[in-house]
């Protein structure tokens, strides 16, 4: 009886209230799905106590409970960070803090000297005023993150000083690009005419095209020290690879990831024939500040004493920076940087053409609270981000898995280079300086994984070096 009577309840319904419902109804269902897939995953961190048989030649005992205590730690810091941030977002809807919000925007431009017409002004100050709140209210979380899980685990390398520097200096760039590249758009919108998708499209392809361009010259060294790596045998090595292989290669820095904390990566960037490389400090065991504070422990012999210093020897050795190189080099050389450019700009392309095709239904504004006004800016925000939500969730999944698929390619590539014992060595290394954990729940992995789990990688990599 119950279920006819519920669906004749929501037959009645307005249609902007059945369309409220929906988006609140699928947010909690992607929350239980999340929460369901953690739970899971914490059973696994609970209850695999000893390192399994397959993993004893990779992991010794003390660093296989330190992965898992830090990887409990960080599962129960989410399942509450996630409880609060969907409870949030539940409140704000349900309370009509979206129309409040845009509300206070118009009295606050109006009384800067704005008439009710000028509805970019009206847009950014709530775009402030949005980013603010999600800064403030996002605050407390990241400082527990920081200072008391990752600090707990050995990993915080900054002060209290640094991260709020960090922090106040994130807000003011993110402000600098968000409010003029926004105004820009919202203008394309208004006067871009029945195929304003097509200009509004272009220009956020212009937008992010310019932004990966100036972002590692311009706008990540405000944030970390970038220096050239010094002359010597990794220098030689790297640019003998990128040559080996037609990497357009320029320049490559070493960054001080180090300052913030102890996890480490490799990238590279640049356009065409412009190509630079990075490697974080914390990835190199010789240009570790890490390492430098305990010159004793630099011989590399005596390994019982260095494990009880408090920043135990990380990084790779050469050949194994190289062979992580060799692998990162392989996403570009087998086009998935491309690839992935490509599925970005069509997916974007095609959202901006739904967003043409729904943006003259007032119902979509009025489920959110606006019953006079249809304002674009609440408009991108409604469509891209609750009507667009479960598009959005299919789209991630896949490229979860492209993504994992990808990076067996790149471990290949990587093995046809003759790295696949350096790579080998070096992902168990990296997976024991990060504490990664390798034991996981398969759907919870196939979810969110967007690297393969470690075993299976190592194993590819095994099978490789037997053909
Ligand atoms: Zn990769």
């Amino acid at each position: 009886m119950a279920l006819p009577l519920l669906g004749e309840l929501w037959d009645e319904l307005p249609v902007e209230k059945r369309i409220f419902c929906s988006v609140l109804l699928f947010s909690w269902a992607v929350y239980l799905w999340e929460a369901f897939l953690a739970r899971r995953q914490r059973k696994v961190y609970r209850t695999t106590t000893h390192v399994p048989w397959e993993l004893g030649q990779i992991m010794d005992s003390e660093t296989f409970e330190k992965s898992r205590l830090y990887q409990l730690d960080k599962s129960t810091f989410s399942f509450w960070s996630g409880l609060y941030s969907e409870l949030e977002g539940t409140l704000i809807l349900l309370c009509g803090g979206i129309p409040f919000l845009w509300n206070v925007s118009g009295q606050i431009s109006g009384r800067a000297g704005f008439e009710p017409e000028y509805e970019i002004a009206q847009s950014l100050v709530f775009l402030l005023l949005a980013t603010l709140f999600s800064a403030v209210t996002g605050l407390p979380w990241s400082l527990y993150n920081t200072f008391v899980i990752e600090e707990k685990h050995g990993f915080n390398q900054q002060t209290l000083g640094f991260f709020f520097k960090d922090a106040i200096k994130k807000f003011i760039v993110t402000q600098c690009i968000l409010l003029p590249v926004t105004s820009l758009l919202l203008y394309i919108i208004k006067i871009g005419g029945d195929y304003f998708f097509i200009y509004a499209w272009l220009f956020t392809l212009v937008v992010s095209l310019v932004l990966v361009t100036i972002y590692a010259d311009y706008i990540a060294p405000l944030f970390d020290k970038f220096i050239p790596l010094p002359e010597g045998e990794l220098k030689q090595a790297i640019e003998m690879m990128a040559k080996s292989i037609d990497f357009p290669l320029t320049k490559v820095y070493v960054v001080e990831g180090s300052k913030r904390s102890s996890h480490s990566n490799a990238y590279f960037y640049g356009f065409f024939k412009n190509k630079r490389i990075v490697l974080f400090d914390t990835l190199l065991e010789d240009y570790s500040a890490l390492n430098k504070e305990h010159p004793e422990g630099e011989d590399g012999e005596d390994d019982d004493t260095k494990s009880k210093v408090k920043n135990k020897k990380q990084g790779c050795k050469n050949e194994e920076v190289l062979a992580v190189l060799g692998h990162e080099l392989g996403h570009w050389k087998l086009g998935h940087t491309i690839k992935n450019i490509v599925i970005s700009q069509m997916n974007s392309f095609l959202c901006f053409f739904l967003f043409a095709v729904l943006i003259g239904q007032k119902e979509l504004f009025a489920a959110f609270g606006f019953y006079e006004t249809q304002p674009t800016l609440i408009g991108l925000m409604i469509i891209f981000q609750f009507i667009f939500s479960p598009y959005n969730e299919v789209l991630s999944f896949c490229l979860t898995v492209l993504s994992r698929r990808f990076e067996f390619q790149a471990d290949a590539f990587a093995k046809e280079l003759g790295k696949a014992k350096d790579l080998y060595s070096a992902l168990i290394k990296l997976n024991k300086d990060n504490l990664g954990f390798p034991v996981s729940d398969w759907i919870f992995s196939m979810w969110h994984y967007s690297h393969p789990p470690l075993l299976e990688r190592l194993q590819a990599l095994k099978d490789a070096k037997q053909d």
